[in-house]
């Protein structure tokens, strides 16, 4: 079996076919999903997803690319969603330096307070950096976050920065990018990484890998990122799923499937 801890299927993307798709996923072996709201029109619609479906599970956060929108309510109303107990982390929340949607001063704010936030509700984190590997890595240190930790999804840093946050206890998630053709950089540094510490994603419907590059993701499409990581690492690719399921069920704090 594989998880997919990262996508996305509160989105329109999925909007007219989401049973097809959750249960292609199924048929692919993908036993566990990790739905993310990433802002308040998505966050109940994650949670009904995660409720109406036995393997999925839903996080929530305010995305950075929505930092602008953080209001008097915002905080209250994630708490009282994040009581949900199938609500397994707090995210996805960082830096966006590439898109840049809301200005950099507010997304550090909203990262500092959130990191702050998921650490009084006791969920681990799920970290988006996007041309702030730095800053991000500094902001992690400086909250404290090695202190309970949680994942950097869809990793995109140098072997430095993924040593600095194995340092902090923190799991890398690995999204398609590993297929591309242009991602060699990336495959070396991923080479690097134990598989102890490697997670795998979608970040559906973003980022299909190769041999669909080009279409919609979904979450059964996760086999080719961990298909390419057994490759690289000259392993099986049952130990990459066995590996990660393990550590994807410990960072969720979830129990083993039977
Ligand atoms: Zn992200
Ligand atoms: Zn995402």
């Amino acid at each position: 079996m594989l998880i997919d801890s990262h996508a996305h299927l509160e989105m329109a993307e999925f909007k007219n076919d989401l049973e097809e798709v959750i249960q292609r996923a199924k048929e692919s072996g993908i036993e566990h999903i990790f739905t993310v709201g990433t802002e308040k029109k998505d966050w109940e619609r994650a949670i009904e997803i995660a409720d109406s479906h036995p393997g999925i599970y839903a996080i929530l956060g305010v995305h950075p690319h929505n930092a602008k929108e953080i209001d008097a309510g915002t905080y209250p109303t994630l708490r009282e969603l994040c009581r949900n107990e199938k609500v397994r982390a707090y995210g996805e929340i960082g830096l966006d330096f590439f898109r840049n949607h809301s200005l950099r001063e507010v997304q550090i704010k909203g990262f500092r307070e959130q990191i702050a936030l998921a650490r009084d509700l006791q969920l681990p984190i799920v970290v988006h950096d996007r041309d702030a590997h730095r800053e991000t890595v500094d902001i992690l240190k400086s909250e404290g976050a090695d202190q309970w930790g949680g994942i950097i999804h869809c990793f995109s840093g140098d072997y430095r920065m993924a040593k600095e946050c194995l340092d902090m206890g923190f799991y890398i998630s690995i999204p398609g990018t590993i297929t591309f053709n242009n991602a060699s950089e990336f495959r070396e540094i991923v080479k690097k990484i134990p598989l102890e510490s490697l997670l795998v994603e979608t970040d559906a419907p973003f980022l299909t890998p190769v041999p669909y590059r080009g279409k919609r993701n979904e979450p059964g499409f996760v086999r080719y990122t961990a298909e390419k990581i057994a490759e690289l690492k000259k392993i099986t690719f049952e130990k990459v799923a066995e590996i990660t399921t393990e550590n994807a069920l410990r960072v969720f704090r979830l129990k083993p499937v039977a």
